[in-house]
This record gives C-alpha cells, sequence and structure tokens, in this order.
C-alpha cells in the first residue's frame, strides 16, 4: 500500500492519466447512449413498416365491404364516400380549431422587448441583465 501512494507521489502524469480514463469513460459512455439511439430508430422504422401494411390492409378491407353492401343493394357507394368525406373535414376542422386555440394561448403570452435585438419575446426567454430585458439567444451570444 505504500508503495502505492509514493508512485502517486512521484507520478507527475497521474492526473492526466485520470482525465484521459475519465475522458475515455465519457467516450464510452456517449457511444452507448448513440447504441440506444440508433436501436430504438430501428423499432420505430419497424413499427412504422407494420403499420404501413396494416393500414393498406384495413383500406382493402373497407373497399371490398363497400363493394359488398352496394352490391347487395343495401348501401350506395357514393353516399358511403361523402359520409366518409364529411366525417374526415369534421375531424380535420376539430385538429384544426385545437391548433389555432394553442396558438392563440401562445400569443396570450406577455411579450418583452430584447434591448440588445429589439425583438419581441415571450417574457419566459427574457434574462434580466445590468442592461435590462435581455433575450435568451442574445444572453447567449454575449452580445
Ligand atoms: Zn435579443
Amino acid at each position: 500500500m505504500a508503495w502505492g501512494y509514493s508512485r502517486y507521489l512521484f507520478d507527475h502524469n497521474f492526473f492526466q492519466r485520470a482525465d484521459l480514463d475519465t475522458a475515455a469513460e465519457n467516450a464510452g459512455a456517449a457511444l452507448y447512449q448513440g447504441q440506444l439511439a440508433l436501436d430504438n430508430i430501428a423499432q420505430l422504422r419497424q413499427q412504422v413498416l407494420a403499420q404501413r401494411d396494416q393500414i393498406t390492409e384495413l383500406s382493402v378491407l373497407v373497399g371490398v365491404l363497400v363493394k359488398l353492401l352496394a352490391e347487395s343493394g343495401g348501401v350506395d357507394e357514393k353516399v358511403v364516400r361523402y359520409r366518409t368525406e364529411a366525417a374526415l373535414d369534421a375531424i380535420a376542422a376539430e385538429v384544426e380549431a385545437k391548433g389555432m386555440q394553442a396558438a392563440a394561448a401562445r400569443q396570450a403570452e406577455p411579450q418583452l422587448r430584447c434591448v440588445r435585438c429589439d425583438r419581441s419575446v415571450p417574457a419566459r426567454a427574457i434574462t434580466i441583465t445590468a442592461d435590462g430585458n435581455t433575450c435568451d439567444r442574445c444572453a447567449a451570444s454575449g452580445m
């Protein structure tokens, strides 16, 4: 043990080697995280491809059902098409209304003017400096 300690005393490169070890560990951890992200992307790709096949099967199934119903005289094919379009339009309108609500909520947020770039930004993106209100971008760039 004493020999080990004295070795550090006379080893001038010890801290540099320790830093290198830490850097190597960090690089290994970053590599591992990157590999995990790539694995996740590959899994997502598989899911998207499987869902694409399911969507194709479902649209074929719906087409066959509509034809069968039309052939049996139960439903007019045109009526099915019109009603489907109306339902899709209603969904699109609902999605658009929700998007406009979110935009309105963003606009309702208090805006402040940056003293450096003179842009109007949300109050949460403002840092108060010695010069006054500064946006995060100017504060980060040190303008
Ligand atoms: Zn600014």
